[in-house]
This record gives structure tokens, sequence and C-alpha cells, in this order.
């Protein structure tokens, strides 16, 4: 892979900047896998636990011990941690559906909630079969004008809730994730506006970026995808919910049925894939928000717009970069998949994905289809043209997709 000289030595440059911030990650990193660790070692998890069922999957020994590790680790009653849930989108939906009756009223205080999530809620769509068409009520509470929760505006917003929905990530916007320390106080004052909602969190992109989990500092359930961070690269597919025991116990019925919850579902041959992965997380999260805060760095002295900026506290693995116009985006996703372990010849076209509203753009090139802990960027085909870069299973490959997404992005603006 060829790389100007110029763009070297501002890559060179961008790594003596971000320094410091790399010991703060580590410094994470370390804690985190600690804390798994920890919790392999008190649930003495063994070779036996990667033995595969099959059928019913009735008293599946690790299936049970990846649950009671994962809550260890998040510190909650109980998780439901599956391969069969097919996306975040589904977890998300089961624990919506699990907890959510007709009449009851569903209160987002983070503004828009994540693109899928609309046909979920039913505000978009055809709303077959969403919470919408079973009569579930939902209201928002928008972001002021800085992006930030509208924290004056949460007491009133909640008071009928019987679900308190927070998004932890920005998703496809442009706001900063929400730190824990700003977790613990949107929850405190959910709480006592609404002791009896339930708090639920997506936590998607979130998990292992800080010290603590939202379910440390107030939530009653969080619930993410095990092809992004929980998973470490490793888990071929899946998610989680985890929180108050009678909350996943409702999710466990919605997922399977009322009366077989958590007791079936054949863990087939995954139990081995998801502690690996869950293991590996830490470190690959790490390695995902390092490759995160070089593109930040670098991109903000090539001249571009960048959110969030590179010093800041991190609560997911996400960065958002500006780049004005639809050649630069195709140019950034084309260099990005090229420097891609997995399909590196291809070259990433738009299309219109399942569960977006517009064209999307995507460059991913990487062993589980879809998985965005592996370096991976999105764009809607849309002003201002802003791409979503996400992932890098370690550090030096994410590296090299970053700066091949900006040689290709210079070659481009040459061209022209
Ligand atoms: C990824 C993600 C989801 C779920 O998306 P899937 O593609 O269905 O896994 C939900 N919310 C946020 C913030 C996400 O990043």
């Amino acid at each position: 892979m060829k790389f100007e000289g110029d763009l070297l030595q501002l890559a060179a440059k961008a790594e003596r900047d971000i320094k410091q911030i790399f010991q703060r990650i580590e410094e994470i990193q370390e804690y985190n896998e600690q804390k798994v660790l920890e919790a392999f070692i008190r649930h003495r998890v063994s070779e036996s636990h990667f033995m595969p069922t099959t059928g019913y999957g009735y008293g599946d020994r690790g299936r049970e011990v990846l649950d009671a590790v994962f809550s260890e680790i998040f510190k909650t009653e109980d998780a439901l941690v599956r391969h069969q849930f097919a996306s975040g989108t589904h977890a998300l939906a089961t624990a919506l559906f699990g907890i959510l009756r007709p009449k009851d009223q569903m209160v987002c205080i983070t503004g828009a909630p994540y693109d899928t999530m609309e046909e979920v809620i039913g505000l978009r769509g055809e709303g077959q079969g969403s919470l919408k068409d079973f009569g579930v009520c939902y209201k928002q509470l928008s972001l002021l004008a800085d992006k930030s929760v509208d924290m004056l505006r949460i007491p009133d917003a909640v008071k009928h809730a019987k679900v308190i929905y927070i998004q932890r990530s920005g998703g496809y916007t442009q706001r900063p994730a929400i730190t824990m320390e700003k977790m613990k106080k949107i929850i405190d004052i959910c709480k006592k506006s609404a002791p009896k909602a339930a708090v639920v969190v997506d936590n998607c992109y979130g998990e292992f970026t800080q010290k603590q989990e939202p379910s440390e500092v107030g939530a009653d359930l969080i619930v993410g995808s095990l092809i992004k961070n929980p998973g470490g690269g490793i888990a071929p597919s899946g998610g989680y919910i985890a929180g108050k025991r009678d909350l996943v116990m409702l999710c466990a019925n919605r997922f399977t049925a009322p009366g077989v919850g958590k007791e079936v579902g054949s863990s087939l041959n995954q139990n081995r894939s998801l502690f690996m992965g869950l293991f590996f997380a830490p470190g690959v999260t790490a390695a995902a928000m390092k490759t995160s805060v070089f593109a930040l760095r670098l991109f903000s002295l090539l001249g571009y717009k960048v959110s969030p900026q590179f010093d800041e506290i991190k609560s997911d693995i996400i960065s958002a970069i500006c780049l004005e116009s639809e050649e630069k985006l195709k140019a950034f996703c084309a260099g990005l998949q090229a420097a891609s372990p997995i399909d590196s010849f291809v070259t990433p076209q738009p299309w219109a994905m399942p569960g977006y509203d517009c064209p999307v753009i995507m460059a991913d090139g990487a062993f589980t289809a879809g998985a965005s802990i592996e370096i991976s960027a999105d764009a809607p085909l849309q002003p201002p043209y802003t791409v979503w870069l996400q992932g890098g299973l370690t550090y030096y490959t994410g590296k090299m997709g970053v700066l091949s997404a900006a040689q290709r992005l210079k070659n481009s603006e040459d061209k022209n």
C-alpha cells in the first residue's frame, strides 16, 4: 500500500498528538479485561461449556454460564445472551415488545432513535407489527440546540412512561455518545420523576469504551449486538439483553415463548465463539477506539469537520467525518474497503438497505458480514455527506484503513 510522504508526516503528527489519549484508552482496556477475566474465573468457565447442544437445548450449561458471566460483567441480576438474535435491532425490539403492553407509553429522551428503530416503533414504514400497531404510545424528547439531552424537561416528559428509552451512542447523528458520568445524572432524574418506569438503554457501540456500563449507573435494562463491541470480532452473530431479573424474564418470554423463556434455545456450536469474543472484547474495543481517535485527529488536521473531537471523553467507537460531497464520500469508502482484509478488491456502491430511508454506502471488508466492530464505514447518501467510521480489530490495521481512505480522498481532490 502506497501513501504519500505528506500524508505519512501528518499521520505521524496525529499520532504524537494522541499519545495521552491512547494511555487513557489502555487504562480502560486493562480495567475491563480484568473485569472480564474475573467473571470467567468466578463462574468457573470450562471446556465443557463449549459443548454444543441441539434441539430444545434444555440444560445447556454453556448458555447458562454465558448469561451469568455477562450479568457479572455488567453488574445486572440476569442476562439473555443468544446467537439467535439476528441483530441489535432484533434484541432491542425483543426488549421493547417484552416490556410494553397496549396503551403503555414509551418515551425516548435522547432525540430521534437509531434509524432501524423507527420501524420497530412505528414512526416510519408500513408499521405492520410495530409497537404502534400494537397500541403502544410513543413520545420523544428533542435534544437541545447543542445536541445535549434536555435535562430540565425530562421530569415532565417521562411522568407517564412505562419505558424510558435512552440511546447511548449518537448513531447517524452528530451528537456525541452519552458518557457514563452524564448517564448517571440523566437516569437519576428519570428515577426521581418516574420511579416505576423501566429505563432501557440501547448500549450498541458503547460496551467497554468506559469503565462502567449504563447498568452500573441505574439502567434497568441494557441491550446490544454481538457483532459490535461485546462480540470481540469473534461472535458470528447475536445480541444480548441484561438487567433486572423480572424484565429479562419478560424479554426471554417474548424471545422464545411464555413458559419456556430462557430454558430453551440450543447453542448449536456457538458457545465457544461467544465466550472467546467476550474475552477479547475489551481489547478489540480499545483498538477500535484508538482507530477512531487517530481518524478524528488525522482528518481534522486534513481540514475536515469531525465529531467528536479527538480529545473528548468517548463513550462509543464511532467517529463522524463531514466530507461535503458525494464524490469524496465514495472515495473515502473505496479507500477504506481497499485496505480491508476481506473483499479488498471490490468498490462499495450505494444501495437501498432495509431499515434505512435513503441509499446508504458502506465499506465493510469484514470476516463477519456487516460487523461494525471491524473497520467499516457507512453513510447515507445525502448532504452534508458525513461518513460514520467505526471498528478496527487491531489498531495498526485500523490505521492502515484510515490512511488508505485519506489517500484515496487526496487522489480524488488532485484529479479535480
Ligand atoms: C447498530 C445499532 C443498533 C442496531 O443495529 P443492527 O444493525 O440491527 O445491529 C441500534 N442502535 C444503535 C445506536 C446502533 O449503533
